[in-house]
């Protein structure tokens, strides 16, 4: 049989005709046992001490767990315990690793070969190199730092994440975790702010720690994140400009047959993906991310694993670095792996849930209930005081998870709305109420009523109502530690995190000094601390929800709260620019003026280059794929129509073909005149020259307007022309093709 010439060029056809060809069959070695490769590609300190000597390893440690500024005469001796480490495993080349604003991560290579005076070649790594690099990094996004200040950007080792070695194909590179800052200091990544906002935390936290227990020295934020993502064939992605271009389908109708049935959750999964699953997993072993679990989503094609929980910073670099790893390995598979926030319409976005908690260097889980009062009450005071902080910084909180992709999902009745507010259930609702109502403050030491509760024998009925509600709350108390899931799947956890923590460190902070002016006023200690708990309940309480996040009822309620509900990137942002969090972020040493204001205008400009990359494909698309599509179909219809007259049929007879072409012509004739007008928003958009207008003028006049429309006819286009004409691969074929 002789193909139609459109089904033989079509990249559509080639690719479902490739399908079954694309798989790779071949099996992933699998190692017997995940001990046997863990860490194994990580300058572990137990690896440390095998490669350096005793005064080089003291210094190694005393830097990464007392955090403690690495000691520059010692640089050289770990530089070459380093080397040696990396040349053992087949390691040519270093780079400083680092995660600038664009939030992916970014290297340079440079190898350890080199040429002595006399032209001698030898390798070396000196400890200069490790400690500090000034890669050519002018392109990256410094919100105009660099250019008010110095041109040049310099990485500097962060001893507190290992180093590692990343496998590329066959070249083997020795990766530096390092924060990336301009020559007068001023970050320009994410690592950098992370890492102060870590220590604020730890020292607010400590001091609160000490009403408790002297022996805390150290409090560090845990982090544990959810990684959601789709996997789809390269191959059909390869005919998907959208989904290469900007990560999501800027068009597409929903499949017959989509997510009603829910029989993906928790499904099998598809051999070739778990092929694909097994392989990023065991190289993510090598690099000591410790991925526990492994799961179907909701969505057809979507997915998840989740690491069991580290320390933050680790964490961050973690998920960062599997993001990455996911999308090399899926290259080997012929598989795209999608971490955009909202890939599909009409099918469940991806997240990436933060669990958050602090623990002590006594092994206490601070958001864990304790078993006697006195635990009970340290737990109250830190459970208490997060929630202060989210209801008194909840416009920050927003702001940190704001961009193009994740306005998708929040407040699309499917993800956490755009509203902050926090679910603790109906048990700790229960405590909080009670000590509200305590009248006058008066507690006593030993408070029975309040804290004699065994709180965490409770804890299941907590899991109980972890189920729907808890869903729809983008912070959730889940037993011992917060769930933060209005993050979005391909945002650096960084963000997020740094907020967070400073909020907390405020709060603990403030906490603090009110407690101490009781004790001054002669109150007894756990008194104090019950009132001023009792306090932060009656300020914050406005916060707390426990009904459906996702209904009518709650924008509306939450409105008469007075909670804020921002739903658009460019407004959510605002936040940063607010004296609010100039002092927030001044006060505990994060951000000065200038850093906060350049990263408001890089997140501005990351949106705005967004939404117009999203504008340009989808007017691209349309004017030379869909509507030559569909003009093509409708000179079928005219050839069919003539005929059937010239055969002398009555008009009734060709009246449905009749109808499609009219139909057909209002379609091609609607979005041919929008895709125009919204050519033109973009046009008035870019003469705009203040950032934040700009990408107001990008999401209102631009995306609102037409995005939705324009996709509507399209759509509509796809359910009517013939299948053989249509040269974008359908949800079905996305979605559903393994
Ligand atoms: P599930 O919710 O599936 O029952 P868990 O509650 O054990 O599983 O954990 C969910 C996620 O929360 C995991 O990524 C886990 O590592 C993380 N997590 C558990 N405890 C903490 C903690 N104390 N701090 C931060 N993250 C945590
Ligand atoms: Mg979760």
């Amino acid at each position: 049989m002789r193909l139609k010439p459109e089904k033989m060029s079509s990249l559509r056809f080639k690719a479902i005709n490739n399908l079954s060809s694309n798989v790779v069959t071949e099996k992933v070695k699998a190692s017997a046992r995940i001990t046997g490769i863990f860490n194994e590609n990580v300058f572990t300190l137990k690896t440390a001490r095998h490669y350096l000597s005793d005064d080089a390893y003291k210094s190694l440690l005393a830097s990464t767990l007392g955090g403690k500024k690495i000691d520059r005469s010692m640089g050289n001796n770990i530089a070459n315990g380093l080397r040696a480490w990396a040349e053992e495993k087949g390691v040519t080349h270093f780079t400083h690793w680092f995660q600038p604003l664009t939030g992916l991560s970014a290297e340079k290579h440079d190898s350890f070969f080199t040429l002595k005076g006399d032209g001698t070649p030898i390798e070396e790594f000196e400890g200069a190199a490790l400690i500090q690099q000034e890669p050519d990094a002018s392109s990256f996004p410094s919100g105009g730092l660099r250019a008010t200040f110095e041109a040049r950007g310099y990485t500097a080792w962060d001893p507190s994440s290992p180093a590692f070695i990343m496998e590329t194909g066959e070249g083997k590179t020795l990766c530096i975790p390092t924060i990336f800052v301009s020559y007068t200091g001023e970050s320009l990544d994410t690592k950098t702010p992370l890492l102060k906002a870590l220590v604020a935390l730890d020292k607010a936290a400590v001091d609160v720690c000490q009403y408790f227990d002297k022996n805390v020295s150290k409090v560090a934020a845990t982090l544990g994140w959810e990684q959601e993502y789709f996997v789809v064939d390269a191959g059909i992605a390869i005919a998907r400009p959208d989904l290469l271009l900007t990560g999501r389908t800027v068009f597409g109708h929903a499949p017959a047959k989509g997510q009603q049935l829910e029989d993906h959750y928790f499904g099998a999964i598809p051999e070739r993906v778990y092929a694909f699953m097994r392989d990023f997993e065991q190289e993510s072993y090598r690099l000591g991310i410790p991925l526990r679990t492994r799961h179907n989503e909701v969505a057809p094609a979507q997915f998840e694993c989740a690491p069991i929980y580290e320390e933050t910073n680790l964490a961050v670099d973690h998920n960062t670095l599997l993001m990455d790893i996911m999308t090399r390995v899926a290259k080997r598979h012929n598989l795209l792996v999608l971490l955009h926030e909202k890939p599909f319409a009409g099918i469940n976005g991806s997240g990436k849930h933060n669990n958050w908690s602090m623990s002590t260097d006594t092994g206490v889980n601070l958001l864990a209930p304790g078993k006697t009062p006195k635990t009970n009450l340290m737990f109250l005071t830190f459970f208490v005081n997060t929630i202060k902080a989210v209801h008194d910084y909840a416009e920050l909180i927003r702001a940190s998870i704001a961009s193009a992709g994740n306005d998708h999902r929040l407040g699309a009745n499917e993800a956490p709305p755009a509203i902050i507010s926090i679910f603790i259930g109906k048990y700790l609702t229960d405590v909080l109420e009670q000590v509200e109502k305590r009248v006058g403050g008066n507690f006593d030491e030993q408070d029975e009523a309040i804290l004699k509760l065994d709180i965490h024998k409770s804890i299941p009925e907590l899991m109980l109502d972890n189920t729907d509600r808890n869903r729809t709350s983008p912070f959730a108390f889940t037993g011992n530690k917060f769930e933060f899931r209005a993050v979005g799947s391909s945002a650096n956890c960084a963000g997020p995190m740094t907020t967070l923590n400073t909020i907390m460190a405020e709060t603990l902070k403030h906490f603090k000094i009110e407690v101490d002016a009781l004790i001054e006023k002669g109150e007894k200690k756990e008194v104090a601390i019950m009132q001023i708990i009792q306090k932060y309940i009656v300020e914050s309480k406005k916060v707390l929800f426990e009904g459906d996040g996702y209904s009518d009822e709650w924008e509306k309620e939450a409105a008469k709260r007075g909670l804020p509900n921002v739903k658009t990137t460019p407004l959510a942002l605002d936040a940063y620019s607010s004296a609010k969090a100039k002092k927030l972020f001044e006060d505990n040493k994060i951000y000065n003026h200038l850093e906060l204001e350049a990263r408001h205008e890089i997140m501005l400009e990351a949106y705005v280059k967004k939404v117009q990359i999203e504008a340009r494909v989808m007017g691209d698309l349309a004017t030379t794929l869909i509507i030559p599509a569909a003009l093509k179909y409708q000179n079928i219809l005219l050839e069919n129509i003539k005929g059937l007259k010239d055969a002398g049929l009555e008009a009734s007879a060709y009246s449905s073909q009749k109808t499609i072409l009219t139909q057909l012509s209002e379609h091609i004739n609607t979005i041919s005149i929008n895709v125009t007008k919204m050519i033109e928003a973009r046009k008035k958009a870019n003469e705009i020259a203040n950032t934040r207008e700009k990408a107001i003028a990008y999401c209102d006049d631009v995306k609102a307007p037409y995005f939705d429309l324009i996709r509507y006819h399209v759509d509509k286009l796809e359910l009517m022309v013939d299948d053989s004409l249509w040269l974008l691969p359908k949800y079905r074929e996305i979605l559903f093709l393994r």
